[in-house]
């Protein structure tokens, strides 16, 4: 049986650096990791990454914007954490050897995103994320550690109230894997693949999180879905928020910038929620163009002329001129919102322990909780590097002490047979059309905009849609990179996770950050003050309520 010290599930910025941190504190550390480190969806982050280290900014500023944008829901002490590590932070990302824009006097240059009071997004043009990859990929590279690559999370397997290991499937062979760990990381990335219409590339299905909610985890406030404003065509490739903080602008059918009326002071640099609910009420009151791939707006960049374009945001001309045969130079980017991000995830602390002894989660995977019910562009990439590094540490100290797994190989059969029986079914559903019904459904009734009977409504097809499931088929009986196999076990996480998001969503009388209730539009402090914690029961999620940690900055309406 394979075994380490710590085991990290995924290999995007947040798992790279937890295994780095782990392997420093001298652990025994293997990475699994269903694709290629370098093509985790971190790579496909655009705009930048923030830290407090413009003249003018400071990092009370930087806490209160992250407090602000994440309508007080945010935990401040994490807040005050994060914010203070940043500075450092990018420091060490460009001593690793990433490749930032620069200003003419070669400092590092820093653009302005939403919801932030200074410009302080440093960046890559509008590649961020893949230079950070580049970076951090580069340094772990020149330290010991084992890569399970093209390997599949299937289960985190917890006995004797402690984790004891994975299962996973390889790919490349077909064949279920376990691994004993003292400690496992979960760094999977987002789920944004819940719906159809998502930033998100097609791995990012969430299945760390409900690998952890399987194993009695707790997940955090999962009903926050952040809704990217600017995303093109049917399938939502994103249009990065730098290309508004470069100056671009928003106009409806009409030729009106909108944003005036919904964020007089600071347009269209409010924060996401603010810019993509907006965009949407042009849409749906009659506002918007119409085309091919639905309503939209516009999202000019001309102005800008035709070098800054080209050289600031040169994956977005790209994007354009490829995908949606248009080019940004001389004509307006048809948008509209798409999913983008989960504020939700399982539930940490600053170290990134989960209620689970040996379980920690970093990244997007993860709820620490920093953005609460909104999260600001750039704060993301730095918080798969702020607490990827502190789970990384705080797994290595626990596995240095923690007893010896009692992993058995009865428990690969145990987990196993489930799978077996995918296969052996002659009739059954296809995991595939119940992705796409659970998509729609998600796309349909738990968007942006929120009312009662939506969801319900909504709850009751995920609900039909995993009772469907019940009856999946594998009809590919082959071993090698069998995606109907894949297909299946991610569908399976998707449908779990879902269901939480609607039945907190349901619960949430209150609109608060990305969470909009049309039947309750008021924030609701005096009741809704705190975090939506699910469990999992044989009869679907289980919510109870943590408070929210305050330290300096009193709740206030939050206007932009
Ligand atoms: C298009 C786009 C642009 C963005 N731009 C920005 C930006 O400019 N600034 C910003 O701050 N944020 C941005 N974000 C958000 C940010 O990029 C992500 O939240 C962050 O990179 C997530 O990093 P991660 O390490 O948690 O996960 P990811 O980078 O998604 O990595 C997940 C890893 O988990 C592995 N994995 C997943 N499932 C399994 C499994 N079952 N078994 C084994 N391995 C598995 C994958 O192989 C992968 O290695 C953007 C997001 C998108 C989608």
């Amino acid at each position: 049986m394979l075994r380490h010290e710590v085991v990290v599930v995924g290999a995007g910025l947040a798992g790279q650096r937890a295994a780095l941190a782990a392997v420093q504190a001298g652990r025994d550390v293997a990475i699994v990791t269903k694709l290629h480190p370098l093509r985790s969806h971190s790579g496909a982050a655009q705009g930048g990454i923030n830290a407090a280290i413009g003249v003018n900014d400071s990092i009370d500023a930087h806490i209160f914007d992250t407090v602000k944008g994440s309508d007080y829901l945010g935990d401040q002490d994490a807040i005050e954490f994060f914010c203070k590590e940043a500075g450092p932070t990018v420091i060490e990302m460009e001593h690793f050897g990433t490749i930032f824009s620069r200003t003419d006097d070669g400092s590092l240059a820093q653009r302005p995103f939403g919801g932030a009071g200074f410009p302080r997004t440093v960046y890559a043009a509008d590649r961020t994320g893949l230079a950070l990859l580049q970076g951090l990929w580069e340094q772990l590279g020149s330290q010991r550690f084992t890569l399970y690559e093209e390997w599949e999370l299937a289960r985190v397997v917890v006995r004797e109230g402690r984790v004891q290991g994975i299962v996973a499937l390889d790919k490349k062979t077909g064949e279920f894997q376990q691994v004993a760990a003292k400690a496992v990381i979960i760094a999977t990335g987002g789920a944004g693949r819940i719906y159809g219409r998502s930033t998100n590339a097609h791995s990012c299905t969430g299945d760390g999180a409900a690998a952890a909610y399987n194993a009695g985890a707790f997940l955090k406030d999962m009903e926050f879905v952040q809704f990217h404003p600017t995303a093109l065509l049917e399938g939502g490739i994103l249009v990065t928020e730098g290309a508004r903080g470069e100056g671009g602008i928003l106009k409806n059918a009409s030729g009106e910038r909108f944003m005036t009326k919904y964020a007089p002071k600071v347009l269209e640099l409010a924060s996401r929620d603010v810019v993509a609910r907006a965009i949407t009420t042009e849409i749906l009151e009659g506002r918007g163009f119409t085309g091919p791939y639905g309503p939209y707006v516009h999202l000019e960049l001309m102005h800008l002329g035709k070098e800054k374009i080209e050289s600031r945001l040169q994956e977005i001309c790209d994007l354009c001129r490829s995908f949606a045969g248009m080019d940004p130079v001389t004509d307006p980017i048809p948008i509209s919102p798409a999913q983008h991000y989960m504020m939700g995830g399982v539930g940490t602390n600053i170290p990134g322990e989960t209620n689970v002894p040996g379980l920690y989660a970093a990244g997007e995977a993860a709820c620490v909780s920093i953005h609460g019910a909104n999260r600001l562009g750039g704060n993301s990439l730095m918080e798969t590097l702020v607490f990827g590094k502190s789970a990384g540490a705080a797994a290595a100290a626990y596995a240095a002490k923690a007893p010896a797994t009692t992993l058995q190989p009865s428990d690969l059969d145990e987990v196993t047979a489930t799978y077996r029986t995918w296969f052996g079914r002659t009739d059954g559903e296809d995991p595939s059309a119940i992705r796409t019904e659970l998509q729609q459904t998600m796309d349909r009734y738990v968007n942006l905009f929120r009312i009662e009977a939506d969801l319900t409504e909504g709850l009751r097809r995920v609900r039909a849609v995993k009772e469907r499931f019940s009856r999946v088929r594998v009809v590919d009986q082959s071993k090698v990179f069998n995606i109907n196999l894949s297909d299946a076990i991610e569908t399976e996480h998707m449908i779990d996770l879902a269901e939480v998001i609607i039945v907190g969503a349901i619960a949430r009388t209150e609109s608060r950050g990305a969470h909009f209730r049309k039947d309750y539009p008021k924030r609701d402090d005096k009741n809704w003050m705190k975090h939506t914690l699910a469990l999992r029961t044989p009869s679907g999620p289980a919510l109870s309520y943590s408070p929210v940690a305050f330290t300096r900055w009193e709740p206030k309406e939050r206007v932009y």
